[in-house]
């Protein structure tokens, strides 16, 4: 793993990691999972679970954990550490795709500038990323639709919704967001350490 400017936090230290020593985000998905997608009939719709075990079996990296990742988005807890994200501190997440919905988790600044150098998927978006901070946001769900055709749609809903479609994942509506270019929030925080 290539160094990065920014200390390796203690929550992330505690995180497994690849064979190349990058450590692997906690709401990856593991394939460990004796009945990999579960389906819950509940009201008011269906619900996608996930028994992964963390550590168990191969990461399915890129891939986020539902019930890891609804959990993460709900508690306020960071998706790279799986610690939770004090009030007073901000929350942050990385967006290549301007206005697209946030369905990673948001995380501690200073994970998400440790993630952002030492994952290689991250650094290859940096040049066209942004990264949106705020200290409070909202929750709504994603649902999956099937449409006529066979295609799968994702759209949006209220959190308890219920509209058609099966939900996997929250989306994280942000308040007074700031929103600012990677590369520069990156030279920010490095001026803060
Ligand atoms: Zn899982
Ligand atoms: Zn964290």
């Amino acid at each position: 793993m290539s160094q990065t400017p920014f200390p390796m936090p203690e929550t992330v230290r505690a995180l497994h990691r690849t064979p190349e020593g990058v450590p692997i985000p906690w709401n990856t998905e593991w394939d460990s999972s004796e009945n990999r997608r579960i389906v819950q009939r509940l009201t008011p719709a269906p619900r996608l679970d996930c028994d992964c075990i963390i550590g168990r079996g191969e990461p399915r990296m890129g891939g986020q954990c539902p019930s890891r990742q609804r959990m993460a988005v709900t508690g306020r807890l960071c998706g790279v550490c799986g610690t939770p994200v004090d009030a007073r501190t901000s929350v942050a997440w990385i967006s290549a795709t301007p206005g697209a919905s946030l369905v990673e988790p948001g995380a501690h600044p200073a994970c998400l500038a440790y993630a952002m150098c030492a994952c290689p998927h991250l650094q290859h978006l940096l040049h066209r990323s942004r990264v949106i901070e705020c200290q409070e946001y909202a929750v709504a769900e994603s649902h999956i639709v099937l449409r006529e055709g066979a295609a799968l749609e994702r759209v949006p809903a209220p959190l308890d919704s219920t509209r058609p479609g099966l939900l996997d994942f929250y989306v994280s509506l942000p308040h007074e967001s700031r929103t600012t270019y990677a590369r520069r929030w990156l030279d920010e925080q490095t001026a803060r350490n």
